[in-house]
């Protein structure tokens, strides 16, 4: 369930409504800006406001199911209506709209970037509530391979996983050999983008993991070593064969490059 939006609060329910004919769905963002006035209620008794109080007055109806019959088409026939409703946009003839598709928590100073498409993105199908991923994931350090396993399984698996910030130049610790400090977070996020396909020979990966997930490793295609940094743009999630071939082959610099035209997400560093 939403929750009524307080002054301070750093995040916010948006309500959205379904496309009408397959359309695009409607959300109630601030498109008369953060001081226009808004029209919302119900269609026979309209209210106006401004666009946090018009937004507070949704939730509140929505949440107390406020509803009242109106005599409409001159006294001709009954109707029952709910006062959790919005008007998309301010010319006349603009629809009403409800919280039909769901609703989705934003955060407030992203209120005016958003567009209706990513909080009709945040609802798929049968879910009614959702959180807008936020846009950049903190980086999740890991100073040994099996923490480094543990919290990218973790990441992978969450519903919600934005865009790694990843590092620009990771830390390096010296034990037998060089290690780096490294994002859980890029990890998964590349596991994930590779969808079990390895991104260099574009094959299955080779199998499954205990925890269901497929098995690919991430090879940075800039060593670490030689200052490449742990970013997404710099990783790719490879089977076991290609990552020996990447590191051991002779033709690994020929190989490593193909990558770059093969993988959208990765930048030459
Ligand atoms: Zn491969
Ligand atoms: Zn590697």
């Amino acid at each position: 369930m939403i929750s009524i939006f307080k002054d301070g609060d750093a995040s916010i329910w948006i309500p959205v409504a379904k496309g009408k004919n397959g359309g695009p769905a409607r959300a109630f963002l601030p498109i008369n800006g953060l001081e226009g006035t808004y029209r919302y209620g119900y269609k026979a008794a309209p209210s106006t406001g401004g666009y946090f109080d018009a937004l507070r007055d949704v939730q509140q109806s929505f949440v107390e199911n406020e509803h009242k019959v109106f005599v409409v088409n001159s006294g001709r026939k009954e109707e029952k209506q709910y006062r959790a409703r919005w008007r998309h946009g301010n010319e006349t003839g603009s629809p009403l709209l409800g919280p039909t598709l769901g609703w989705v928590r934003v955060q407030v100073d992203r209120l005016d970037e958003l567009a209706e498409s990513h909080l009709e993105k945040a609802l798929p199908e049968g879910v009614k509530f959702a959180e807008l991923p936020t846009a950049d994931v903190e980086p999740v350090l890991c100073d040994s391979p099996e923490s480094l396993e543990h919290e990218a399984s973790k990441l992978f698996l969450e519903t919600k996983l934005g865009k790694p910030l990843g590092q620009a130049a990771p830390a390096s610790q010296m034990s037998s050999t060089e290690q780096f400090v490294r994002d859980a977070a890029v990890v998964a996020y590349v596991l994930r983008d590779a969808r079990g396909i390895c991104e260099c020979c574009v094959q299955s990966a080779p199998f499954t993991k205990p925890n269901g997930l497929p098995y690919l490793e991430v090879h940075h295609v800039k060593r670490l070593a030689s200052g490449g940094s742990d970013k997404i743009s710099n990783a790719v999630a490879v089977c076991p064969n290609c990552h020996r071939e990447l590191h051991h082959g002779a033709n690994s610099v020929e190989l490593a490059e193909s990558l770059y035209s093969k993988v959208s997400r990765l930048e030459r560093e």
